[in-house]
């Protein structure tokens, strides 16, 4: 009663002056390899992956979206009847019942090679639960900077002066980040394959005003490691536990720089935040067109994004970077 095969899907779902967006087009191609494979396991994976980006980026009234408009006799529409077959086939495989109970969407999804290594897996979602956890910490942080102590000392060096105009927007910006971990969708991909400047790169975002999802693509350097040093002579062990505490720490310093990173580019992403130049000795201005000109320099790095904050809170509340700055340092004031 509530099946429903690809071709209904696509007779159903159509609508006309309303184009399918991307998102849409790979859910109807993962339905269609679906039954192809006859409901193979990885078929299913992939039709519930792309069923959750799809219902991500809907929000929670997936099911009032005009895909859903052409109801059968008992009412029953054709998201609804997809959502329906998804978990029947889920049910049976034993391979997917982990998921059987979840009604959230997938909040991190990874490409087919980040998903495939184990460790570029655990690195992604080491970045991602820190940097959820950084911008919730740099949230609750700004929100007590309205009063003196050391979370309006922090506030201050990254967002300028306090005035409670500009603090208003910092705290919006932080929250719409939260809002973004907390009920959006976050998509990696891999570019680390390509050998041009995106597959160099370490992260990046298309500027925007995604609230529900935002895509992130990942080069090379995301996974670079830091090397270390071991005196010569040293015994086995003594090496052993040098490289141990030297990688531990290049780990965990590489790590609060990775989500620095990450909270400038979702910024980009989700804020529409631009990235500000300085041009020596102290002129500032917005990125024309999203690119630092010759002879100017982008403010990405803690010294420039401190002066800035001094010479202008009004471009450091926009600089995408004094978030990731500020979000990055509020997790070592709060000792996290
Ligand atoms: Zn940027």
């Amino acid at each position: 009663m509530t099946d429903i095969t690809y071709d209904e899907w696509m007779n159903q779902t159509k609508k006309r002056f309303h184009r399918r967006s991307a998102e849409l087009k790979r859910l109807d191609a993962a339905f269609k390899a679906f039954e192809r494979s006859k409901g193979s396991g990885s078929s299913l994976q992939n039709l519930a992956q792309a069923f959750n980006i799809w219902v991500g980026i809907k929000g929670s009234d997936y099911l009032g979206s005009i895909r859903n408009r052409k109801l059968d006799a008992s009412g029953v529409g054709p998201v609804e009847k997809l959502q329906s077959l998804i978990r029947t086939h889920r049910m049976s495989n034993i391979a997917t019942i982990r998921t059987l109970h979840r009604d959230v969407p997938d909040r991190l999804v990874l490409d087919a090679t980040l998903s495939a290594n184990i460790g570029d897996k655990t690195k992604l979602r080491e970045t991602y639960n820190r940097a959820k956890m950084a911008v919730h910490v740099a949230r609750d942080t700004v929100l007590k900077a309205k009063t003196a102590g050391p979370e309006q000392t922090l506030y201050e060096k990254w967002f300028g002066t306090f005035e409670s105009t500009r603090h208003l927007q910092v705290v919006k910006n932080f929250q719409g980040l939260c809002n973004l971990f907390d009920t959006g969708v976050i998509i990696v991909h891999d570019a680390r394959a390509q050998m041009d400047a995106w597959g160099e790169c370490f992260g990046f975002a298309m500027p925007g005003n995604k609230k529900n999802y935002v895509e992130f693509t990942v080069g090379r350097a995301f996974f670079l490691k830091t090397g270390y040093h071991v005196v010569p002579g040293a015994t086995h062990r003594q090496r052993g536990q040098a490289v141990r505490q030297a990688l531990k720490q290049a780990y965990k310093n590489t790590t609060d720089w990775t989500v620095g990173t990450m909270v400038h580019e979702l910024g980009h992403a989700t804020n529409n935040l631009p990235d500000v130049d300085f041009q020596a000795p102290n002129t500032y201005q917005v990125s024309p067109g999203g690119m630092t000109p010759d002879g100017w320099e982008q403010c990405s790095t803690p010294a420039l994004d401190v002066d800035l904050a001094l010479a202008s809170p009004d471009l450091a509340i926009v600089n995408t970077d004094n978030y990731g700055q500020c979000a990055r340092e509020a997790l070592a004031l709060k000792g996290r």
